[in-house]
Formats: structure tokens, C-alpha cells, sequence
């Protein structure tokens, strides 16, 4: 479904320049559940703003069903865009709108339905995500499990074939991530949805995926099924699947979050 062929991004200037990711080439299986993994600062975003057309690689190519995108136009990329549905880490959704209005943003901007098909269909899509009967709540009545569900229900909106998830994770309680989970494996295993997971969830990976790419100074260091993964000896997977502070990576000095500019990407 997803391909990336030597996709390679460098940022800063001189002597300054750094190959955030480096020759990178991964796929991503149709209808499966494909992690994006690795430590703060390996290039886990960045993977993700190519993938979703918000940045242009320095060089190489990402085929999305069948199309080559990163020389697509604005106008060509949002057509590519109606294939897909992204859940932000900060979830997005609009305070001063009702869930109801929340989930039937992406139908009444991008689709011709009448008025009650766009209720019944967010029904449907809030029933998906347990959570039918909020249709006339606000964020701020919710939970921060209830709000990730709710944006998943309209990420899912438009009946996406390929879901991008951002940390989906983040700072959700135990229980509340083991709910987004078992919607994330409903999702691909009953709608046949490609999904991507980018996370440091390591738990929550080793759970619900189909395989996981494992990034390391924007490089790919493993690849495979959780059961590999988990058994891989190469000692940078070794040290993050065990959570070691000592080892071949080092300590971070920064968290990166995009959440902001993502959010001003796809509703502008
Ligand atoms: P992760 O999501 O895995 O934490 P990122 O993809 O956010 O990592 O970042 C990888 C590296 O690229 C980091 O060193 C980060 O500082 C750098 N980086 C990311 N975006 C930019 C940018 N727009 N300009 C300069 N450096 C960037
Ligand atoms: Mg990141």
C-alpha cells in the first residue's frame, strides 16, 4: 500500500547538516498495522510529514497505492489525502463544536451528503468507536480516552483506506490505551485499513502489530514481526526494548512534537 524507496532528508546548513533520515526503504503492507518506532530525536515525525505530504525529501520516492507523491502539487496531494485519515497526538478536535460536529467536519467539507445521511453516518462511525449517544457533547465533557476516540472517528470519516496514528498513546492511562488498541486492531482487521502507527509505545506495538520498523538516527536498525523484534540482538534494539539507560543510545536532549503544525496542515 505504502512504499518508501532511498528516501533521504537533511535539515540545517555546512557544517551544521544532518541526514535526518538516511536512505531510509521500508513498506507497508495493505490492511495491516505497521509500527514506526525508536527514540526521541530518530526521525519517527519526520517519516510520518513525508508520508503525509507536509514535507519534500531531499531525494527518493513514497508510492502511495500505486502513486508517486512527493513530486505531487498541493492539488494533487489532496486528492491522495481523501485516501487517508491522520489521528493527531493532541487529538484536534474543535472545542466550540459538538462531537457531533466534530466527526461530520470532513464529510460536509469534502462530500455532497445531505444533511441526515451526515447524522446517520456519524452515528455509525461513533458506534465504531463505543461511543454512540455523545453526539451533543463538547470536548471539554470528555475524557482524554473519549476525545482520542472521538478524533479516530473522524479521522475514519471519509472511510480512509490508510489511518496515520501520532503517538496514539500519549498520555493515555493503561486502561485507555488498551481501548485505542483493540480499536486500531478492529479497524484493520474487520475495514481492512492500512494503518501506521509511529509510537514509543513499546508495549502497545509489540501488541497490535503486523511488524515494526525500529528507526535509529534516521536509519532503519530492524524490521520485522514483534516476535522477531523482541528476539532481534542487535544491542541498540536490545537496549530500547528493554528501556536501558545504558547503551548504544545515548540520553535525549529533546522531545520534538509537531502537533501544532500538523493540526494547521490538514484544516487550512
Ligand atoms: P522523533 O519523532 O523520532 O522524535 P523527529 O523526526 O522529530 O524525531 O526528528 C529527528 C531529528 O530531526 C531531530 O534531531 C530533530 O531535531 C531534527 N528535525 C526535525 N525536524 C526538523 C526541522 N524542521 N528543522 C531542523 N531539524 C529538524
Ligand atoms: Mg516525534
Amino acid at each position: 500500500m505504502i512504499r518508501i524507496v532511498n528516501l533521504t532528508k537533511t535539515f540545517g546548513e555546512g557544517d551544521q547538516r544532518i541526514a535526518v533520515l538516511d536512505n531510509l526503504n521500508a513498506h507497508f503492507e495493505r490492511g495491516r498495522i505497521t509500527a514506526i518506532m525508536g527514540g526521541s530525536g530518530s526521525g519517527k515525525s519526520t517519516v510520518l510529514r513525508h508520508l503525509i505530504g507536509a514535507y519534500k525529501p531531499d531525494s527518493g520516492e513514497i508510492y502511495i497505492d500505486g502513486e508517486e507523491i512527493t513530486r505531487m502539487d498541493t492539488e494533487e496531494m489532496d486528492q491522495v489525502r481523501k485516501k487517508f485519515g491522520i489521528l493527531f497526538q493532541s487529538g484536534a478536535l474543535f472545542n466550540s463544536m459538538t462531537v457531533e460536529d466534530n466527526v461530520a467536519l470532513p464529510m460536509r467539507e469534502h462530500t455532497q451528503l445531505n444533511e441526515s445521511t451526515v447524522r446517520i453516518m456519524v452515528k455509525m462511525k461513533l458506534e465504531m468507536v463505543g461511543l454512540r449517544g455523545c453526539e451533543d457533547l463538547k470536548p471539554a465533557q470528555l475524557s482524554g480516552g473519549m476525545l482520542k476516540r472521538i478524533a479516530l472517528a473522524r479521522a475514519i470519516a471519509l472511510d480512509p483506506k490508510i489511518v496515520f496514528y501520532d503517538e496514539p498513546s500519549a498520555g493515555l492511562d493503561p486502561i485507555s490505551i488498551g481501548v485505542v488498541d483493540k480499536l486500531m486492531l478492529d479497524l484493520s482487521r474487520k475495514m481492512g485499513i492500512t494503518s501506521v502507527v509511529v509510537t514509543h509505545e513499546l508495549s502497545s506495538a509489540l501488541r497490535i502489530s503486523d511488524k515494526i520498523i525500529m528507526l535509529f538516527k534516521g536509519r532503519i536498525i530492524a524490521s520485522g514481526t514483534p516476535e522477531e523484534i523482541r528476539h532481534s540482538d542487535d544491542p541498540r534494539v536490545v537496549q530500547f526494548i528493554n528501556g536501558l539507560p545504558d547503551g548504544p543510545i545515548p540520553f535525549s536532549k529533546s522531545q520534538t512534537d509537531y502537533g501544532e503544525e500538523l493540526k494547521e496542515m490538514t484544516f487550512n
